[in-house]
């Protein structure tokens, strides 16, 4: 008779899709049932692990960064395996992963930007700032993205934390980045800009900004460049005034003030300037083949249904010449091929992480669980991904206790190793990441950087060979080396 599932003879088998925050959470929380044996097996369609956490959070914000060593905690487990460099759907797919796991779960994020709907917004020059993002971070999908930073006006759309990253990037010296582990060609261009002028255009109020305060208050510590922001500008309305009074929102608050001081202390005089506008919604990027301004409409702020201020447009326009513009107003998920998608809301239809066929009312599709910016939305800091990802794994937790999960054919690791190599697909284990990273690690020396990242794929594979062919060579060469001889 078969043991138990969950158990050393006969573990439970569950797949994870993506390799960032939310996808190691998840690990975690499976690793952390005492009382069972679960074998987790993360899938990455890049060769490298850690999701946004590599490539989306800002080069100057390497702090962040080292909740890696957390997630390498995770990955060193003997029953955890990462399988990078092999993309669901097209490598392998959903049904066949169901012939080898109990469960998957999508871990896979936003991978792509919300649009504004304006005329204009594909022109040249009009980008969406997760693609600047992934490219000033080497994401080898984007290394090959052309922005022309030859313009020295440049708009960027949206108040979000994203937003402040684009804008940092834009003003910061060559100085201020050389030893951060930006891609050495983002360092290079960014080096020759001539961005001058960084129009920040905001649709609602001081009040209403979706920055952090931190977020905000570096960009007035920034080596040259100035905070610009008309005092009328941060004049609140009297729904914002009395929701600020009311003190129920610290961060607000406090954004208020630090958009009040920077109105206070003026123009500091250093060579770039950060424009802010408020209570402004883009409605055309203007241009024949390429952008050459934005036309805003003025907004006043009415309260909806639920009593939160919304943007109505007035009828004042204005036109800012601009030659690069960069819309920060949000991520969006995409469909994960074999898998339930509400388009509305770019997201996984589910129920406290169990995927449902659609949104709501659907049925649950059995075996398949949800985390992550595709479980709840693009929204959050990485620690909100802990506690999202744990009621995730404790819906899947109950589904095994009620039998609910899938039987797989094959519940086989080997088996699916030799299916990826009858693919011919050159998966990379995390040893492999950790001779990467080594590389990259090294190759950052010469600029006194963390690190200095591939941004190719095929430069990556190479790399992780060469480093495995030195190893093997050394470790025979070792091996072939007859021990000393004993003194008498
Ligand atoms: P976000 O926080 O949702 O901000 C989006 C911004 O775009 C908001 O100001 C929003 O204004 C605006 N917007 C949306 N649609 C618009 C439109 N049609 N026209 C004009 N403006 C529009 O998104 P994000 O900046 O992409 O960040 C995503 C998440 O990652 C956030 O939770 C963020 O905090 C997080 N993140 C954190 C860090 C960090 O901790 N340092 C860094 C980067 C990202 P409304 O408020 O009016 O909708």
């Amino acid at each position: 008779m078969a043991e138990p599932l969950g158990t050393q003879a006969n573990p439970l088998r569950v797949a994870i899709i993506g390799s960032g925050p939310s996808g190691f959470y998840a690990a975690a929380h499976l690793q952390a049932q005492a009382d069972l044996t679960v074998e987790i097996d993360m899938f990455d369609r890049l060769p490298t692990p850690y999701g946004l956490v590599r490539g989306g959070v800002a080069p100057d914000h390497q702090k962040i960064k080292s909740v890696t060593k957390a997630y390498d905690r995770i990955a060193s487990d003997p029953n955890f395996r990462f399988y990078g460099h092999v993309e669901f759907g097209k490598d392998v797919t959903h049904a066949e992963l169901a012939a080898y796991y109990h469960a998957i779960i999508y871990a896979v994020g936003a991978q792509t930007d919300r649009r504004m709907g304006i005329p204009g917004e594909d022109l040249s020059g009009s980008h969406p700032a997760t693609e600047f993002v992934a490219w000033y971070n080497a994401h080898p999908d984007f290394a090959d993205h052309k922005f022309d930073l030859t313009q020295e006006n440049v708009a960027v759309i949206g108040l979000g934390n994203v937003a402040m990253d684009v804008i940092r990037i834009l003003a910061r010296t060559p100085d201020e980045l050389t030893e951060t582990d930006i891609a050495d060609y983002a360092l290079d261009q960014l080096k020759h800009s001539s961005v001058k002028n960084i129009y920040v255009l905001g649709r609602r109020g001081p009040a209403q900004s979706a920055f952090t305060n931190p977020e905000i208050k570096e960009l007035g510590e920034l080596d040259d460049a100035s905070v610009i922001v008309a005092p009328n500008e941060v004049t609140l309305d009297p729904v914002s005034r009395q929701y600020i009074d009311s003190g129920v929102d610290k961060v607000a608050n406090k954004n208020v003030e630090i958009l009040k001081g920077f109105a206070a202390q003026g123009d500091t005089g250093k060579p770039r300037k950060i424009i802010m506008r408020f209570c402004v919604s883009p409605v055309e990027i203007i241009g024949t083949d390429k952008v050459e301004a934005i036309k805003i409409v003025k907004n006043e702020l009415v309260p909806d249904e639920k009593g939160d201020l919304k943007a109505k447009p007035t009828d004042q326009f204005e036109t800012i010449p601009v030659g690069l513009v960069f819309r920060s107003v949000g991520y969006k998920g995409q469909a994960v091929a074999g898998v339930p998608f509400d388009d509305r809301s770019g997201t996984i239809p589910n129920n406290l992480g169990r995927v449902l066929t659609a949104p709501k009312t659907g049925e649950q599709v059995i075996g398949d669980y949800a985390v992550g910016w595709i479980k709840r939305g693009p929204s959050g800091i990485i620690g909100t991904n802990k506690p999202d990802s744990v009621e995730t794994v404790n819906s899947l937790l109950e589904d095994f206790r009620a039998g609910k999960v899938l039987s797989p054919a094959t519940p086989d690791r080997s088996k699916l190793e030799d299916l990826l190599k009858s693919r011919n697909i050159q998966y990379v284990t995390f040893a492999d990441w950790h001779f990467l990273d080594t590389v990259e690690q090294e190759r950052g020396e010469f600029r006194s950087a963390p690190r200095l990242k591939f941004s190719k794929v095929d430069e990556m594979l190479q790399a992780i060979k060469e480093r495995k062919t030195a190893t093997a060579t050394m470790q025979a060469a070792a091996a072939a080396t007859p021990p000393p001889l004993a003194a008498d």
